[in-house]
């Protein structure tokens, strides 16, 4: 049975250090209680409370490493239904089929442009996260080559796809190493499938042709002594899928439901209707997939999926930020303008693209306001004149230039005589949003 807020607290250290994230031991038992927090937050708990609370400690949705190295994905360890409740923990992860029955040199060019996609946005470069190596061929052998194929010309871990537990052994015997994901075990092969996991040390896909079946597989396996899991109710129809997978997700977190409290796994592999797959792949990495195999390896496909997982993933307690220092567009002069903005990546990107629009080189200084925008960040008092005259003379903007003129935003125009007086600059008020910047600088700037 659960154990209520005051049984946890009565196990933690009451120390109140806030290291967890929570203000007192108390709210983040009642955190834990209510399967929003993991125990692994607070370094301080014993080990024998560790053990005392059981169940009650373990994350609601287990958290499966696939890969090693710089590549390694994590997922699951999610908390939340919503992500306004608190936030997402771990991005789906975007994994791109490979078919073995591929000749070699057709291997090799999807191999590479799955190397190639690769997406610079807001300053984070984003790209794809596994390569899934399919046993279309249905031969064991043709399989293997298909493996060593892909992980020696890839970085990103691997999915190995196949039914046949033969198959699936000879695949691990030269790919075990890359921690790939093993898919997957069913009511037909879940015995063999476990062992190889179990003797190979790698995670488990467990698949069920709907959710009851599911349920039981899953309980059989872990009786079988392995929990690196990930599930897979087998529906492959958008709607079924989707049901399938809030399903799973309420259970898992509503009523801490063990059998699901394993990351997802969906398939959205539409190779004859791109677009739909495009589509069922936005649906999967909303609701609630922790991994989304596709078929595509094309750039119209993948970096729409990359953009909404990088909307519903960020942390909204967290805005993206830029560093805070002087950014050289388009090579300036020392008689270049100066923009003054803030450290919010929207907003930097907004006014280094628009200066970049307008052909005239120049310097553009994100003040650090901790991510925020220009308004936002005035409001708070993280905008102030001192605070800006401040980073200005620690950046040392002005031996870069031989005028003696900064470019505020139009926004904050009451800000131009304080900073002008602390900072000993010219305070020019620049347009009130990005866009004016062009037609700004062909009239006010020459
Ligand atoms: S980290 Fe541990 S000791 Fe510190 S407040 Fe959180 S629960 Fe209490």
């Amino acid at each position: 049975m659960a154990l209520t807020g005051l049984e946890i607290y009565k196990q933690l250290p009451k120390k109140n250090c806030k290291e967890c994230g929570q203000p007192t031991c108390l709210a983040f038992a009642m955190q834990l209680a209510a399967g929003k927090a993991s125990l692994e937050a607070c370094p301080y708990v014993s080990d024998a409370a560790k053990e005392f609370l059981g169940a009650a400690s373990a994350p609601p949705i287990a958290l499966v490493k696939i890969g090693t190295g710089e590549k390694e994905l994590s997922i699951g360890n999610e908390t939340v239904l919503f992500r306004h409740d608190k936030r997402f923990e771990h991005p789906t992860g975007i994994a791109i089929e490979v078919y073995d029955d591929m000749s070699a040199e057709e291997i090799a060019a999807k191999v590479d442009a799955i190397n190639k996609l690769v997406f610079d946005r807001v300053g984070q470069i984003h790209e794809v996260d596994l390569v899934a190596v399919v046993n279309r061929s249905g031969d064991a052998g043709k399989f293997v080559e298909a493996v060593k194929a892909v992980q020696g010309a890839t970085k990103y871990p691997l999915i190995l796809i196949s039914s046949d537990v033969n198959a699936m052994g000879q695949a691990l015997e030269v790919a075990a190493a890359g921690k790939p994901l093993v898919y997957a075990a069913t009511a037909e092969n879940y015995e063999a499938m476990t062992e190889l996991a179990k003797k190979y040390q790698v995670p488990l896909a467990v698949k069920g042709s709907n959710l009851n079946e599911l349920a039981e597989l899953v309980e059989k396996v872990t009786a079988l002594g392995w929990k690196e899991l990930v599930i897979d109710s087998g529906a492959r129809e958008v709607a079924q899928a989707l049901g399938d997978l809030t399903q799973i997700r309420r259970k898992a977190l509503k009523e801490k439901f063990r059998p699901f409290g394993y990351p997802a796994i969906a398939f959205a592999s539409n190779p004859e209707n791109p677009l739909q797959e495009a589509i069922d792949a936005g649906v999967y990495i909303a609701k609630y997939a922790g991994i989304v195999v596709i078929s595509s390896a094309d750039p119209a496909v993948v970096l729409p999926l990359i953009t909404l997982r990088l909307n519903i993933y960020t942390d909204p307690q967290k805005p993206i930020a830029v560093e805070a220092k002087i950014y050289e567009i388009g090579n300036p002069g020392p008689d270049a303008p100066v923009f003054i903005t803030t450290n919010f990546s929207l907003t930097y990107f907004c006014v280094a693209g628009d200066v970049e629009a307008s052909r005239v080189p120049a310097y553009v200084i994100p003040i650090d306001t901790d991510g925020i925008s220009v308004l936002t960040a005035w409001a708070a008092g993280k905008y102030s004149p001192e605070k800006i005259a401040e980073d200005l003379k620690n950046l040392g903007i002005k031996d870069k230039i031989n005028h003696n003129k900064i470019i505020i935003p139009g926004h904050v125009a009451v800000l131009s005589g304080k900073l002008a007086e602390l900072s000993g600059f010219e305070v020019i008020v620049g347009p009130r949003e990005s866009s004016g910047i062009p037609s700004f600088l062909k009239q006010r700037w020459n």
